[in-house]
């Protein structure tokens, strides 16, 4: 790697390094307004809230606070009894609370049109979506920031090694120069000193003597020089030997931490609990679609009647359900198909297929969900899905697709759930 590419990775490194923490600073500051606002309008939460103000506000360099943050939140709301009467109080605090941040934008959007909608169910299925994402959107920026503290870390100090053996060439090439001085004015000298000894004295011989000495004291210097000279060439030689060594090794060592950092990356797109990609992929991958041009669908599934799983069985074998349908799903799809959780327990599909072909194909997925059978303790439980399509039409505005999905996913709940809707595209 040459130096200019060297200091360009160090700086890219450095740049995003810095955005990382200026991420986490707004995520704070979000945070922490969001906290102000949900504990003035839920008493219930005020507990909770307030600890958590205590560890944002007190320790700012303890990055697990939003992610203990976020969990806690979603744990209290998941286990509220309450549930309908708080999330209209946590509809305004979110709103006030969580404005004006890019990534939460489009679903506080939904959560505010259906809730002057008045619909209730879209009101909670949004406010869920929000919460995922604030969940997944903290975890990231924690990760990425991790490494990339790391990276750093490790980059300065290869570089300060370099650094130091750099300069250690720099004195010694002083010394060289100071040393080749010294040796002219000594040389000069001597010069000097013969031509004053030989100038008096008229016999051949006498003169010759004096001139042979004086050169040979001339000789001698020379010599002497040359030795050290060549010491010192030597130790050069060693040392850049040592350097090329160690840049080797920073070379290798900087190219280990682009893949640990590609690794976080890939890490950061994908769901911890069912590995599959996370919201934050799936978008990523939809901004540049559809890349042929030819024909694809888009499925929204829901697990149906997940809450009651939940309530009755406990979160671990909710957790086991949320799996075993994640592999159902993932097992039914291949390149360039693919299926992302979008959040909670849903799923999102992407499928190159027309309208009628990709019907087909989610039905077969949805019963064979029906057909799965998840063992929690001594039971063994059965859920379906229910799944909303459309076909992606590639003038469409961005998004258009998924919403259209996500109504017929409304539809297919409204109609009894176990069961796929799909409407034609607009
Ligand atoms: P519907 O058929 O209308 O979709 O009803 P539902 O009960 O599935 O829908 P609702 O949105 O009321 O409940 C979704 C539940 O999903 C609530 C929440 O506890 C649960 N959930 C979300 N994420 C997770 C998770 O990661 N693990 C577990 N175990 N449960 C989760
Ligand atoms: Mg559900
Ligand atoms: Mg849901």
């Amino acid at each position: 790697m040459a130096e200019n590419d060297l200091r360009k990775t160090v700086i890219e490194l450095e740049t995003s390094l810095q955005n990382e923490r200026e991420r986490m600073r707004s995520l704070r500051r979000v945070a922490l307004r969001a906290l102000a606002v949900l504990s003035a309008r839920e008493p219930d939460l005020e507990g909770a809230v307030h600890d958590l103000t205590r560890t944002i506000e007190e320790d700012p360099d303890d990055t697990q606070c939003l992610d203990r943050m976020s969990a806690r939140l979603a744990d209290t709301i998941r286990q509220h009894d309450q549930r309908d009467a708080m999330e209209g109080g946590l509809l305004t605090a979110l709103q006030s609370g969580l404005e004006g941040f890019p990534f939460l934008a489009d679903d506080l959007a939904k959560v505010r049109q259906a809730a002057d909608r008045g619909d209730a169910d879209l009101v909670r299925r949004s406010l869920t979506r929000v919460f995922s994402a604030l969940e997944e959107n903290c975890g990231q920026a924690l990760a990425e920031r991790e490494q990339l503290t790391e990276v750093m870390g490790e980059i300065r100090t290869r570089l300060d090694d370099v650094d130091s053996a750099l300069s250690a060439d720099h004195d010694h090439s002083e010394r060289t120069r100071a040393s080749i001085r010294e040796l002219h004015n000594n040389i000069s000298g001597d010069v000097s000193s013969i031509k004053g000894r030989v100038i008096d004295i008229t016999n051949i011989d006498t003169m010759r003597r004096e001139v042979v000495q004086g050169l040979d004291r001339v000789a001698d210097r020379v010599k002497d020089f040359r030795d050290t000279r060549e010491a010192e060439l030597l130790s050069a030689l060693e040392r850049n030997r040592a350097l090329r060594t160690r840049a080797q090794e920073l070379e290798r060592q900087v190219a280990g931490l682009r893949d640990s950092l590609s690794e976080a990356r890939d890490e950061a797109n994908r769901d911890k609990l069912t590995g599959l990609l996370n919201r934050h992929a799936f978008d990523q991958r939809m901004a540049g679609f559809p890349a042929d041009g030819g024909p694809a669908s888009v499925i929204v599934w829901d697990i149906d009647h997940f809450k009651h799983v939940n309530d009755e069985y406990g979160h671990t074998s909710g957790d086991r359900i949320l799996k075993a349908v994640a592999e159902v799903l993932v097992e039914g799809v291949s390149e360039p198909d693919f299926v992302a959780r979008y959040g909670g327990e849903e799923f999102v599909m992407v499928v190159h297929q027309p309208l009628d072909i990709a019907r087909d194909l989610a039905d077969r997925l949805r019963q064979e969900v029906a057909s799965i059978a998840v063992r929690a303790g001594k039971k063994r439980l059965n859920v379906t899905i229910s799944g909303g399509i459309t076909e992606m039409r590639p003038d469409a505005p961005e998004g258009a697709a998924f919403e259209l999905a996500d109504k017929a996913l409304l539809a297919a709940k409204r109609q009894g759930r176990d069961r796929i809707v799909a409407v034609a595209p607009a």
